[in-house]
């Protein structure tokens, strides 16, 4: 079990609640999570952090091992093989093709981290662009390293490089409104993110056929 526990919070993404387990405990790097060891002297999480966003499973052992609670609601990602995508399970009971997911790290809102560090679920769809709450870019590569963001860093808010990303400038550039997605995932409303699935299906299959044609 950690001496420090991070609470989960309700929208937190899982690879942020493994980010801030790491930094609390005075961890230099998150992957050193990987030899924590259990009270037999087991190694529960050599498995691998990222195989767990996408196994509920396999996430709540890990959090388990560690000892830390989840809230009702809060839980990885589960992905599902369908015939005809790879669905991924934002929460238990709403889905988006797996191509809309941009994977773990790679977004953030400055102003939110500054608000709370820690990194919200919905800034890992590609489909949002704009922080909902402060109507910024979010942003995708540190201005220090200039290296596009990834959750291999020390903690939520700072890059690998050591920058301080809760102190980036934020800019008012993208044209895209997350307001219908954001919605739509806040009420539960699968109706909403089947009309963006099929969009995203239709492209992605146009996409294939022209690759196949080169
Ligand atoms: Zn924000
Ligand atoms: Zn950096």
């Amino acid at each position: 079990m950690l001496i420090v526990k991070p609470i989960p919070q309700i929208d937190e993404s899982p690879s942020s609640i493994f980010l801030r387990a790491a930094s609390l405990n005075g961890l230099e790097k998150v992957r050193y999570l990987l030899q924590f060891k259990d009270k037999n002297g087991k190694e529960p999480l050599k498995q691998g952090l990222s195989p767990s966003w996408r196994s509920p499973e396999l996430f709540n052992s890990y959090m388990n091992a560690l000892g830390i609670t989840l809230p009702e609601g809060v839980s990885a990602y589960r992905q599902v093989k369908t015939i005809e995508c790879i669905k991924v399970y934002f929460t238990e009971d709403l889905y988006l093709p797996s191509l809309i997911y941009r994977g773990e790290g790679s977004a953030t809102c400055p102003h939110c981290l500054a608000d709370k560090p820690y990194l919200r679920k919905i800034w890992s769809l590609k489909l949002i662009d704009i922080c909902p709450v402060h109507r910024c870019d979010l942003v995708r590569v540190c201005p220090q390293c200039q290296w596009p963001l990834t959750w291999h860093r020390r903690c939520p808010k700072t890059c690998s490089c050591g920058f301080d990303l809760s102190t980036c400038e934020p800019t008012f550039l993208s044209m895209n409104n997350p307001d219908e997605v954001t919605e739509a995932i806040a009420d539960k409303r699968q109706y909403s993110l089947n009309f963006l699935s099929d969009w995203t299906l239709r492209k992605e299959r146009k996409q294939q056929r022209e690759n196949r044609h080169r």
